[in-house]
């Protein structure tokens, strides 16, 4: 029988388990919203989204600029929220800009980065004013000095040469990598800048990696890039880890805020400007997905296959993610299984030894912590369409993303 206890820490804020027995999230019965909005689909608990974001405020002084990385949930519905909740929008492209400026984000709220920024994407970001552009490396000095017309905020992007303990695949802020500038080379970009009539540079940024479980890092990171001198203002990035499972017990929002405040204030005085920028800890753990159950099938192992899979969520494939598996309808239970997805591949093991009640055809599963980077990188893989994103919020639910339609998947052959 489910309890309170069947759900863990990881689930929204305000889920619970209904007189059905069935697991609730923004007052929707997940069995109903399935029948409702089709599987596979990503809901997103509206309040969880908005708790965060206010929980990223406070934890900071006033005065510190947030922003979301766009990467992690790239929806303009998310960013409407969250540019609500006064945090505005870093974006890695042309793409990204244009989806946080449809989505409202003041243009002088939104930060430019990318290690391979196009002429045209720094044309647009200059044309659109945007606040802020984090300059990678010298090639694009040259380009955005040549193309800016009137005065631009930049930061130069700094590798600290610092190593957080995260997957290699998403570690950045080591000595030998593809971005921003090393140390040594930063001081020479800084007075280029600096000598320029139209750049105007603010100051330093860093970003060391993501889903960091220890906060020594970001000091040691803050550390070594104070060396670069006095500055007005330092932009700490993002990285903060999330629990995707039982067993994940992360630092805090307000842990995490005061490593990067402390350290900001002991190396670099009290009067810099500081922007932080967090991504994946805004929005991980405001979003479920929802899958239907096609088969149970006995090969050695039970294999529990539904309808969606490394086209919803790549993170288990491509750098072996954890998450854990519950049955909409019924919580808990002692069925061992792999719950895997659709797609022609091996690897395309949502959940490896999931715990599960019996599953069975047209049980709903349910991973929870899917709300960071699973809808940035969908695909179409197997010509499945994409799924959508829909809100949940006091017992309404929204489709602020419609599902892909056959038509979509077909719309740019040119027949
Ligand atoms: C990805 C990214 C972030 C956000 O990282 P999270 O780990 O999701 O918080 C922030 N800044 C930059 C430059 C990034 O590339």
């Amino acid at each position: 029988m489910a309890t309170a206890q069947s759900l863990s820490h990881v689930w929204p804020l305000g889920t619970t388990l209904n007189a059905a027995g069935h697991i609730e999230v923004g007052g929707c019965d997940l069995v109903d919203l399935a029948r409702e909005v089709g599987t596979p689909a990503y809901i997103v608990a509206e309040d969880d989204l908005r708790a965060r974001a206010r929980e990223f405020r406070e934890a900071f002084p006033a005065d510190v600029h947030l922003s979301f990385a766009t990467k992690a949930f790239p929806c303009t519905a998310v960013l409407r929220v969250l540019a609500e909740e006064g945090i505005g929008a870093d974006v890695a492209s042309g793409g990204e800009l244009q989806i946080a400026l449809r989505a409202g984000v003041a243009p002088g709220m939104v930060t430019l980065h990318g290690n391979a920024k196009s002429e045209r994407e720094l044309g647009e970001a200059l044309d659109a004013g945007v606040g802020l552009i984090v300059v990678d490396n010298t090639d694009e000095l040259d380009r955005l000095d040549r193309l800016a017309t009137r005065e631009q905020d930049v930061m130069i992007r700094v590798a600290p040469d610092v190593r957080g303990d995260t997957h290699d695949h998403i570690s950045t802020g080591q000595a030998d990598t593809k971005f921003g500038f090393s140390l040594a080379d930063a001081p020479t970009a800084m007075e280029r800048i600096r000598a320029s009539e139209r750049l105007r540079l603010r100051g330093v940024h860093l970003h060391i990696g993501s889903q960091l479980l220890e906060l020594d890092p970001f000091r040691r990171a803050i550390e070594a890039v104070a060396a670069l001198g006095p500055m007005e203002a330092i932009n700490v990035g993002g990285g903060l880890g999330v629990a995707y499972t039982p067993d994940d017990h992360p630092p805090s929002v307000q842990e995490y805020a005061d490593v990067k405040v402390g350290a900001i204030r002991e190396y670099l005085g009290p009067d810099v400007a500081i922007l932080d920028e967090p991504g994946r800890a805004l929005v991980a753990a405001a979003g479920v997905t929802i899958y239907g159950v096609q088969s149970v099938k006995r090969n050695v192992s039970t294999w529990v296959a539904v309808d969606g899979g490394m086209s919803d969520n790549l993170r288990p494939m491509l750098y072996g993610a954890r998450y854990e598996a519950v049955l909409a309808s019924r919580p808990g239970g002692s069925t061992r299984c792999h719950v895997v997805g659709k797609h022609c591949e091996s690897s395309d093991v949502i959940v490896r030894d999931a715990m599960l009640d019996d599953p069975r055809p047209d049980d709903i599963v349910v991973t929870p912590v899917t709300g960071a980077y699973c809808y940035a990188m969908a695909n179409q893989y197997n010509g499945v369409p994409r799924a959508p994103v829909v809100f949940v919020r006091d017992g309404d639910a929204r489709v602020v993303v419609r599902r892909e339609t056959y038509d979509d998947l077909l719309s740019r052959d040119v027949l």
